[in-house]
């Protein structure tokens, strides 16, 4: 845990978060900003191209940042990453790669880098916790996404030890939350979800959703996530569950969603799109004893993010 005197360094001194137009880094710069932090510097994909080594060294060099927060990746739903496996796999790896590369080089403290559960294998004993990372492959559905998020993390414990480069790796649930991608084709759950049921209400549609409805998620809400995030930074080195520690099944995701929504009409269940990974449950007793508890209930979070988007409906990210 960094000493008093490196948090107040972290403070003053720039910190650069990558990917910070995305739904976490929107909410991550926030609560940076909010906690003290002087000189929150944000860049995405507009900024550097950080699948261009050179672009990610100079970024790097130019900011000269004491910490960074990782957020940059190329990001899919379950479609999108059975659809794009060679592009997540390609992508993130040389993202990551030249991330963490330039930051050593930089003479960067700490990297707080985003991982993904979708790195668990569905034979990890339920709660999923830490201590299994390593356990079996990753599911089919996100295989490709999930060893470039691996990869990161061995790349960041390699660089711990031969360098001191001091890391941790957010082992991130399904988040969620305002200036999302509301993507129906290629995007998550919960933004898909939310364009489908404003379209039904807004142009009289219906709402098609995927799979059986049994799978259970972990969601959680991007305000929460960025709190989390800045504990970790401020506590925590190693990989660590980002998550609240309560499953939800997509059926129940929608009947809050169709609560939410007011929506009269039909729920139309297609069985034939995927299921992906069956049960997502995580131990969050790790994220607990730095003193993170989620101060957002599931149903209140996707109440805030469903009347941001019907505010912004116009002009969200898609
Ligand atoms: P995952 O959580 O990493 O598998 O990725 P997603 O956020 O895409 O969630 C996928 C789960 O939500 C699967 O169980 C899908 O069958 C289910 N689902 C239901 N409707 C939709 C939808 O409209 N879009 C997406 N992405 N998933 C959906």
């Amino acid at each position: 845990m960094p000493s008093d005197k490196v948090l107040d360094r972290w403070k003053t001194a720039p910190v650069l978060l990558t990917g910070a137009s995305g739904v976490i880094g929107v909410a991550l710069a926030e609560e940076l900003r909010r906690s003290g932090y002087d000189t929150v510097i944000t860049t995405s994909s507009r900024d550097a191209d950080l699948t261009d080594q050179r672009e990610a060294a100079r970024l790097l060099r130019s900011v000269r940042p004491s910490l960074v927060f990782h957020l940059a990746a190329r990001v899919y739903g379950i479609m999108g990453n059975i659809k794009n496996k060679g592009q997540a796999y390609f992508d993130n790896v040389r993202i990551n790669t030249n991330v963490v590369e330039a930051a050593r080089e930089a003479g960067v403290e700490k990297i707080v880098a985003m991982g993904s559960t979708a790195i668990y294998s569905d034979i990890v004993p339920l709660p999923m916790s830490e201590k299994d990372i390593w356990l079996g492959p990753p599911h089919p559905s996100e295989a490709a996404y999930a060893h470039a998020k691996r990869g990161m993390l061995a790349h960041l414990e390699a660089y711990h030890s031969q360098y001191g480069l001091d890391f941790a790796f957010c082992i991130s649930t399904n988040l969620f939350g305002p200036g999302d991608k509301f993507d129906e084709q290629f995007g998550h759950v919960i933004p898909s979800l939310i364009s489908k049921f404003h379209r039904a209400v807004t142009e009289g549609s219906a709402v098609e959703v995927w799979g059986t409805g049994s799978p259970q998620r972990d969601f959680l809400y991007a305000k929460d996530a960025a709190r989390a995030m800045r504990l970790v930074a401020e506590q925590y080195t190693g990989p660590i569950n980002l998550a609240t520690g309560i499953p939800v099944s997509i059926r129940e995701a929608v009947e809050t969603l169709r609560e939410i929504s007011r929506y009269r009409g039909e729920v139309l269940w297609d069985r034939s799109k995927p299921d992906g990974q069956k049960l997502r449950d995580y131990n969050i007793d790790t994220l607990r004893n730095l003193g993170f508890e989620p101060q957002y209930r599931f149903s209140e979070a996707m109440q805030e993010t469903y009347d941001w988007y019907a505010d912004a409906a116009g002009q969200v990210r898609r």
